[in-house]
């Protein structure tokens, strides 16, 4: 290999490393996402709980209240028994009226509150269902994406020990203008083959000259558009890199 060929190897390792980290990223999203899930069915459910405990707590109030109105009018009924004149009677009788209306409408508001309670319980249990559903989702695709990172850095650290041993071997020649351009365009695409005197990383068409200065293989050429660096494809070497300018 001369040292573009090893630089577009080399590149192909980089591509590697770089999907393999894209992968490791996706990985960490998913878990993120279903610990979210859960998390979130979590405190639907807290608050699921909460409001039934409310709704209880406005019944035991309201049946409180009702207890109140009860006892007013036992009193109010005692005290007619012991009244002399009609004009009391009927304010008494007034006043047990009174607390008979206020009475229904606390009823009325147990028998609402009682529905709110059941309405309440009933979305908890749905609640707690679907906390389940997702602490089990979790539990499931934690072990499944713990394995599949380590498995991706034990790749990503086997090829980066062969860029390494490769690196060494291309020299500071080819090699830096190489991670310069790679580093630059935040890890894509460093190299561009040339094809038909066209450049296929801008698709624009290199002179007979840059071709000539590409086939000799000597120094690093770039494309005059992208600034790419370019290189003879091995598909269309194998005639001594006359390929490249074959049109
Ligand atoms: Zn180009």
């Amino acid at each position: 290999m001369n040292g573009m060929q090893q630089l577009v190897a080399l590149q192909g390792l980089d591509d590697d490393i770089r999907k393999l980290e894209a992968t490791k990223k996706q990985l960490k999203q998913k878990a993120a996402d279903a610990a979210s899930a859960s998390q979130h069915a979590h405190d639907d459910l807290d608050a699921g709980t909460a409001a039934v405990t409310n709704a209880r707590k406005e019944m035991d109030k309201r049946e409180g209240d009702l207890k109140v109105f009860e006892d007013q009018i036992n009193k109010l009924s005692t005290q007619l028994n012991t009244i002399k004149t009609n004009k009391e009677y009927s304010a008494i009788q007034g006043e047990i009226l009174n607390a008979k209306q206020e009475m229904s409408k606390v009823e009325d508001d147990i028998l609402r509150l009682m529905e709110e309670v059941d309405a309440r319980q009933s979305e908890s249990g749905d609640l707690k269902a679907k906390v389940e559903a997702a602490d089990a989702d979790v539990v499931k695709k934690k072990q499944a994406i713990t394995d599949a990172i380590e498995d991706a850095d034990a790749r990503i650290e086997r090829i980066t020990g062969e860029r390494k041993a490769m690196a060494d071997e291309i020299g500071p020649k080819f090699l830096e203008p190489y991670d310069r351009l790679r580093k630059g365009k935040a890890g894509l695409s460093a190299l561009a083959a040339c094809r038909n005197f066209v450049c296929q990383g801008c698709r624009m068409s290199l002179t007979a000259n840059t071709v000539n200065l590409l086939m000799s293989g000597k120094d690093i050429i770039y494309c005059h558009s992208c600034q790419r660096i370019l290189y003879i494809p091995t598909d269309e070497d194998h005639q001594d890199g006359q390929g490249a300018g074959r049109s």
